[in-house]
């Protein structure tokens, strides 16, 4: 978008005219000592907390005081059926059909569960691929499940890199590997938007490839959820697993999402650990000898699970469901697109960002490399209030969130990082 203007009275015209102006003021936003706002470009790391998920939490300590164990059916929203309560919105968050959504663990836990039933090694189809800038946690739980199978972690790990002196991934190089490699690998395992350098990828041509060369194929979007349209279930991809602390605002270390495509719904050959939870509603408290099988990503529950945590992802996610991903993403790329154009005046010669260009190809967060900065840069801006993420040797992230970050927030962000720059 090409009318973006500079100067702080275009910000707040912007922040005046736009449509979801009233949900700032639904969320705490930490202050300073002298009580002003931080401006908070973190809610790619934990998001921001909803002023009604206090009500929402307080709903079920009052339920547990008043009712004990008569809560499992009795409460406002009874605890033997509240993950209920959260599929639906999840589904349309992370654009899925309900049978294929579960809220449940968290999201290291769940991938490791999603690779019971789909990292399925043989003697020559054994390798993973993931990106080779993949978030720490999710190379250790693939490089555990190859040793768990008795594999060398790195003879079985597959990086798709990017070129040299480049820093996004290239689909090109990805159909190479596939061509050279595709009948050894057995899942290919991406993080639907790069927590590094935002890249947001084409999940569904990836997941075309992969099924083309027959290797699985699974999605964390831990920073895709809440952030961008994932359509998952017209992705085709086998499995996605995400948080709902980041993006989804439901509070640090909150459960986690898991997406298993309809196509699986009814498997019942499909290998998976399981529980009670698993098994069939109608005759799980019989607690018969016999294990029967939920459908749908349900049957990949294993407990029952912590409804205070529950309460806290509902809260966020009826917010989500009022606003709905349109509108949400609609603001986002206005928001970002804003954000981008005041850091290109800088100067390419100061700054370099690396997460692409186009909309489509990200979501809310910028990744900025910033020419000759060490950490005081970041410590800097801490000082003054504003919230950003550093990575070393030289890369802030920044993640503008429709729901709370202002058109303001992002002018004062620059105009900080610009003064700082030229001390
Ligand atoms: C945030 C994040 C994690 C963190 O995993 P937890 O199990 O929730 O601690 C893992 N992978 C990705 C891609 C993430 O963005």
């Amino acid at each position: 978008m090409s009318d973006y203007k500079l100067g702080l009275e275009y910000a707040l015209q912007q922040d005046q005219n736009d449509e979801l102006k009233t949900y700032r003021d639904q969320f705490h936003i930490p202050k300073n000592k002298e009580g002003n706002p931080w401006i908070y470009m973190t809610g790619n790391s934990l998001g921001l907390q909803p002023k009604q998920t206090k009500s929402y939490v307080n709903q079920e300590l009052e339920d547990w005081a008043n009712l004990g164990v008569e809560g499992h059916f009795e409460a406002k929203n009874p605890w033997l059926a509240y993950h209920e309560f959260l599929t639906k919105s999840m589904a349309k968050v992370v654009g899925a059909k309900p049978i294929e959504v579960i809220v449940m663990n968290t999201l290291t836990a769940n991938l490791h569960f999603m690779m019971v039933s789909f990292y399925k090694p043989t003697k020559t189809r054994y390798k993973i691929l993931i990106e080779s800038d993949a978030f720490p946690s999710d190379k250790y739980a693939v490089e555990s499940q190859l040793r768990h199978h008795g594999y060398d972690d790195k003879a079985g790990l597959i990086l798709w890199k990017p070129r040299k002196g480049e820093e996004l991934l290239n689909y090109n190089d990805l159909e190479n590997i596939l061509k050279k490699h595709g009948h050894e690998i057995a899942l290919i395992m991406i993080g639907g938007v790069n927590y590094y350098t935002g890249q947001y990828f084409d999940l569904k041509r990836i997941a075309t490839l992969g099924h083309k060369y027959g290797c699985n194929v699974g999605f964390d979007c831990a920073h895709g959820a809440g952030n961008v349209n994932l359509n998952l279930h017209e992705s085709g991809a086998d499995f996605a697993v995400w948080c709902t602390y980041k993006y989804l605002n439901s509070g640090p270390g909150s459960l986690a999402g898991c997406f298993v495509h309809e196509r699986h719904a009814h498997k019942k050959d499909l290998n998976r650990f399981t529980g009670w939870w698993s098994h069939n509603k109608q005759t799980r408290f019989n607690m018969r000898d016999e294990f029967d099988q939920l459908p749908g990503a349900e049957g990949w529950q294993l407990s029952n699970p912590p409804i205070l945590s529950m309460a806290a992802i509902k809260a966020s996610l009826d917010m989500f469901h009022e606003v709905g991903m349109e509108k949400l993403t609609n603001k986002s790329k206005k928001l970002t697109g804003y954000f981008e154009y005041l850091l290109k005046q800088l100067g390419e010669d100061v700054i370099k960002i690396i997460t692409p260009s186009n909309p489509e190809e990200r979501g809310c967060q910028l990744s900025i490399q910033v020419k000759n900065a060490d950490k005081t840069l970041h410590n800097k801006l801490t000082k003054a209030g504003i919230i950003s993420d550093w990575r070393e040797p030289d890369v802030i992230r920044c993640a503008p969130v429709p729901l709370y970050n202002s058109f303001e927030d992002v002018y004062r962000l620059v105009k900080k990082l610009k003064s700082i720059l030229n001390e």
